[in-house]
């Protein structure tokens, strides 16, 4: 095995297996904190030396327990995040962080707080608002407000004040590890024999199951492997693909059926996440807020210039500027923000001429038959168009 497929196996390992890796982490006396999606301030977490764990759903359960606290509308993540907080899965956290993005993380948050926390007294549920309006300084003041009731209520979990220099470092090893992600992106387009759909999703994901530290060690002797290996001459099809989660590796493995290569993604579990870095000053906490007021041409966050489409525009320049085909366009069920954007995002990919597939998903999906039509045809029709 080379030392290429070693590292690939073990990030394997840990996003097929996450509770082992938490366990590992636990028995070395460490807490952990579940951190619902998105944009919560890990770093927080971090410089408190606890383990930030991500909860993007499951792709091996059913909603059964979560019924009797959600509305059936809730989207599936959500819904099984919580599904994993009544049965059992989630009961090694020491605490969880509900940002609260969307209309349904809203009302998610409190539902999580009620049945978690105040009910089943499992732990300590860290409410969290963003600023709608993240970008004028008084939009950064009130996020950085939000970030110390944040830290504050992890201190407690901690037993410890947050210490300054701590938190700058914290900010140091996230950007560095942000930077080994999208610097894994640019390498995975020349290796896309190596970074199949599979891969790169492990890859990705892996990094909200380890400390940032060690994956981004790890990742970054993965990019130095890949950087010594000769370049692929990809002769299938390359999309792009855009939405909130397609992590399930039986989908995945669809595109990997059809040779179809994914050159690069505007996905809120992959590239979303790490395309901005926080600055570097010696006010870590305002440098967080600073970072998310930069966030941008994201479905969950207010664009004061929505009417000029920049996020639709966005992602056709994705697909332009890789090399792309066309694009797979996933729309997670009763997802609003991401339905309500599609019109846009279907009218700047129309413009660009770059043809898209839209499919729908739901965490609860087994039998992809559906769109393994989609996609089979969706790739001949951009075979004929070469
Ligand atoms: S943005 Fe969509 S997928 Fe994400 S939590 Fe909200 S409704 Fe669910």
């Amino acid at each position: 095995m080379s030392r290429i497929e070693e590292i690939i196996s073990e990030f394997q390992d840990v996003v097929s297996n996450p509770g082992k890796q938490m366990k590992a982490y636990k028995d070395q006396g460490k807490k952990l904190i579940g951190i619902v999606p998105y944009y919560a301030p890990e770093e927080l977490v971090y410089a408190l030396d606890m383990v930030p764990v991500g909860l993007w759903g499951s792709n091996d359960k059913t909603v059964t327990l979560a019924k009797e606290y959600f509305l059936t509308f809730y989207c599936s993540m959500v819904q099984l995040d919580m599904e994993m907080g009544l049965d059992g899965t989630l009961d090694i956290l020491d605490g969880m962080i509900t940002p609260t993005c969307c209309d349904t993380l809203r009302p998610a948050s409190q539902n999580f707080r009620v049945a978690l926390d105040e009910k089943l007294h499992k732990f300590p549920v860290i409410f969290l608002a963003h600023p709608q309006n993240r970008v004028p300084e008084y939009g950064i003041k009130y996020c950085m407000d939000q970030y110390n009731n944040v830290r504050e209520a992890l201190e407690k979990i901690a037993g410890k004040p947050l210490d300054k220099e701590a938190l700058k470092n914290a900010v140091r090893v996230y950007n560095k590890s942000r930077q080994a992600r999208r610097a894994f992106n640019e390498l995975a387009k020349d290796h896309l024999d190596i970074c199949t759909p599979t891969v790169r999703c492990a890859v990705l994901k892996a990094a909200y199951y380890l400390k940032k530290d060690e994956y981004t060690a790890k990742l970054e002797e993965l990019n130095a492997e890949l950087a010594k290996t000769p370049k692929c001459d990809w002769k299938g099809t390359k999309v792009i693909v855009s939405g909130i989660i397609c992590d399930n590796p039986d989908l995945l493995k669809v595109f990997e059926d059809y040779n179809i290569a994914i050159v690069a993604d505007d996905v809120a579990q992959w590239t979303r996440s790490f395309r901005t870095d926080a600055p570097e000053t010696d006010d870590p906490m305002r440098d967080l807020a600073v970072q998310f007021s930069h966030q941008d041409y994201d479905t969950i966050l207010f664009d004061e210039k929505s009417n000029e489409n920049r996020r639709g525009e966005h992602v056709a320049k994705l697909a332009l500027d890789n090399g792309a085909q066309g694009a797979v366009v996933f729309i997670t069920q009763f997802c609003d923000p991401e339905e309500m954007e599609y019109p846009y995002l279907k009218k700047a990919l129309d413009q660009a001429n770059v043809p898209h597939v839209k499919l729908g998903l739901d965490m609860q999906m087994r039998d992809f038959g559906q769109v393994r039509t989609s996609l089979q045809a969706f790739a001949d029709v951009l075979e004929m168009r070469k």
